[in-house]
């Protein structure tokens, strides 16, 4: 299959103007100018996109699709206000619930564009949704609790999940990680555990970190709604937290939670360049939310500091919960507004954001080599985003366009490993309809709670 538009962009090289990408099976094998690639392979069908660009499939390396069905129950609240109330609400959530509520995270994920996802998951909702969508990505499978007892049975229910896990992603293209839910609600010897025990058995690992204030309160000074009000609410607040007087990740760096590489932290907000020079020291990478951050009044990563260590860092959505649409254009643009609007930064171009949501992303959790940019013999993961409607014309630049004026409604095709999961409207793979009908019970009943 030859697919061609008027812009190419295969964010390893500079953007072809009328370019084709051509698909054998569920691999890239050529890019170049739709003319040369014509000649090259006469007899590949030829899909025509028009005005519209093609560009690698997005990448969101933090997601938890099953919180969807939270989408606009949880506004205006500060982080540990809106955590106190997404951990009571989720109370209500049965089984049946929070698999329906990571289908319509995958519906939105196809729908956007993306095409690797960077889940949290506890219940392994997402992984069935991603799994029956087409997804690819790493699942994280969440474990979570202070007390210290409780370590040694949390790695046996861990291990036989992430078994059971491993399984069922067979023959698709997810893989099973493990996340430490974050500092205020891992103990220090979970955290200790968890991460020898994924360096041991080379599982990608995952934690929130450094994200809100009330958490860096929490971890330096004991202070804070953290580890009172929700703790409580946990069932923890008869366990002693000692102040320990250094920052989030100074914390995590003494417990060797980045030890063993691979490690993927989400937020990183709150992070001095002491801070910032350990996560380079251990290659650790950033899954950088800034509408999440923004929304939830966490504040702004410092993204040129990152970008002075070369940090590895991509985009994440979050979830519906926070955030409340899995929209990466958003992102994007909200994520450069800030940087200027704000940090007064020039540092980062609509390219460079685009890049974060694509290479970037992929070079975050290690998958480079498979997938993030448009290259042979890379996986056909690919995207189009259509560019001939009124908000988007006159479009001359295709990363300002994509940045600037396109949103989720703009995408028309999404492929992964050359399947076509998404085009115009139409999912391959899962029924839209009856999973939005079924959401709205749901709702209700979670509204009423
Ligand atoms: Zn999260």
């Amino acid at each position: 299959m030859l697919l061609k538009a008027q812009w190419v962009l295969p964010i390893s090289k500079k953007p072809i103007e009328d370019g084709a990408v051509v698909v054998e099976g569920s691999k890239i094998k050529a890019v170049g100018k739709y003319k040369r690639l014509l000649g090259r392979f006469p007899d590949e069908e030829v899909v025509d996109f028009g005005k519209a660009i093609i560009l690698p499939g997005f990448i969101d390396i933090h997601t938890h699709l099953e919180y969807s069905i939270f989408r606009g129950l949880l506004d205006d609240l500060s982080y540990a206000d809106w955590k106190i109330q997404l951990t009571m609400k989720s109370a209500g959530l049965k089984k049946g619930d929070w698999e329906l509520s990571a289908h319509i995270g995958a519906l939105e994920a196809l729908q956007s564009g993306i095409t690797t996802i960077a889940d949290i998951t506890g219940s392994g909702a997402s992984l069935k949704a991603a799994k029956d969508a087409g997804l690819r990505g790493v699942i994280y499978y969440e474990v979570a609790d202070m007390d210290h007892t409780k370590v040694p049975q949390i790695i046996v229910d861990a291990e036989k999940t992430i078994s059971r896990w491993n399984d069922m992603v067979s023959g698709t293209n997810l893989i099973i990680g493990l996340a430490p839910h974050s500092p205020y609600t891992v103990s220090p010897p979970l955290y200790k555990k968890a991460s020898e025990w994924a360096r041991q058995t080379k599982l990608k690992m995952c934690t929130h970190l450094a994200g809100s204030k009330a958490e860096y309160d929490f971890v330096k000074f004991g202070s804070g709604v953290l580890p009172n009000e929700y703790w409580d609410l946990m069932g923890w607040g008869d366990i002693l937290w000692q102040p320990t007087g250094v920052s989030p990740v100074k914390y995590l760096e003494e417990w060797g939670v980045f030890d063993g590489g691979d490690v993927l932290a989400v937020h990183c907000v709150q992070v001095n360049e002491a801070d910032i020079d350990i996560l380079k020291k251990y290659d650790v990478s950033v899954a950088h939310c800034p509408r999440c951050n923004a929304k939830l009044g966490m504040g702004i990563a410092p993204l040129p500091s990152f970008a002075h260590r070369n940090l590895k860092v991509g985009l994440g959505t979050d979830s519906p919960a926070s955030n409340n649409t899995m929209d990466i254009f958003d992102e994007m643009r909200i994520g450069v507004l800030l940087q200027r609007g704000v940090k007064g930064s020039f540092d980062f171009t609509a390219e460079d954001f685009v890049r974060m949501a694509t290479l970037g992303g992929a070079e975050a959790i290690n998958m480079e080599s498979e997938v993030g940019s448009l290259d042979p013999g890379k996986q056909a993961d690919i995207v189009v985003v259509d560019m001939s409607h009124s908000h988007q014309t006159p479009a001359r630049e295709p990363y300002s366009a994509l940045v600037y004026t396109a949103n989720q409604e703009n995408v028309v095709l999404t492929m992964v490993a050359g399947k076509t999961l998404y085009r115009d409207g139409v999912y391959a793979t899962l029924d839209e309809q009856a999973i939005l009908e079924k959401s709205e019970p749901i709702r209700k009943r979670l509204k009423l709670e």
